[in-house]
């Protein structure tokens, strides 16, 4: 049912970004506290250890259901696609005038022929023999957010080593 949900969801938040009905609520957030409540499906799920780290204080203006929302879609990935590794990071930094939420996981990271395309729509690498569910829509949805609050969203991935997915948003609009 989850699974089905989140896909609905993909598909109707596709939708929105397209025609641009994407439409922000802005207000003001400490980004700890965001990411504390943000993926309690991972915490109770008990597989998967979610590490805060950075700057406990730092505060943010976006829309709050929103950013969550990105980094909820960047969470689950690093739970599929790693599903070996327990470890996840949250960290959080201040860039002066941006502030810069990542999460990284030490799964099998992702070659660099592939990184340019992650965010396209309906982009999915073809792991050969192992099935993974999804749309490719995570990712692109996502970089809609960060782009509609003037952030970048990213990625820092080697095959073996992991990967960070970052994105960064002005601290004033
Ligand atoms: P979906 O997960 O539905 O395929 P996404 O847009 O969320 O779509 O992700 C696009 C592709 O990026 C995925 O198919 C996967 O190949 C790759 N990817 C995303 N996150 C990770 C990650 N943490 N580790 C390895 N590959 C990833």
């Amino acid at each position: 049912m989850d699974k089905i949900t989140y896909l609905i969801d993909d598909l109707l938040n596709t939708t929105r970004t397209n025609q641009g009905q994407l439409h922000l609520n802005f207000s003001e957030f400490t980004i700890v506290d965001m990411l504390e409540k943000c993926c309690h499906h991972i915490r109770m799920g008990g597989k998967h250890k979610l590490t805060l780290q950075g700057d406990q204080g730092l505060k943010m203006w976006a829309d709050e259901v929103r950013i969550d929302q990105v980094v909820v879609n960047l969470v689950n990935n690093a739970v599929k696609y790693a599903p070996d590794q327990r470890e996840i990071y949250l960290i959080v930094e201040d860039l002066g005038d941006w502030v810069k939420v990542s999460v990284k996981d030490n799964g099998p990271g992702i070659s660099k022929d592939k990184l340019a395309h992650l965010f396209d729509r309906y982009y999915r690498v073809d792991y050969s023999g192992v099935q993974y569910s999804g749309l490719g829509l995570g990712l692109y949805i996502s970089a809609e957010i960060i782009k509609k609050h003037n952030g970048k969203i990213g990625v820092d991935s080697e095959v073996g080593k992991g990967s960070t997915f970052w994105f960064t948003l002005p601290k004033k609009t």
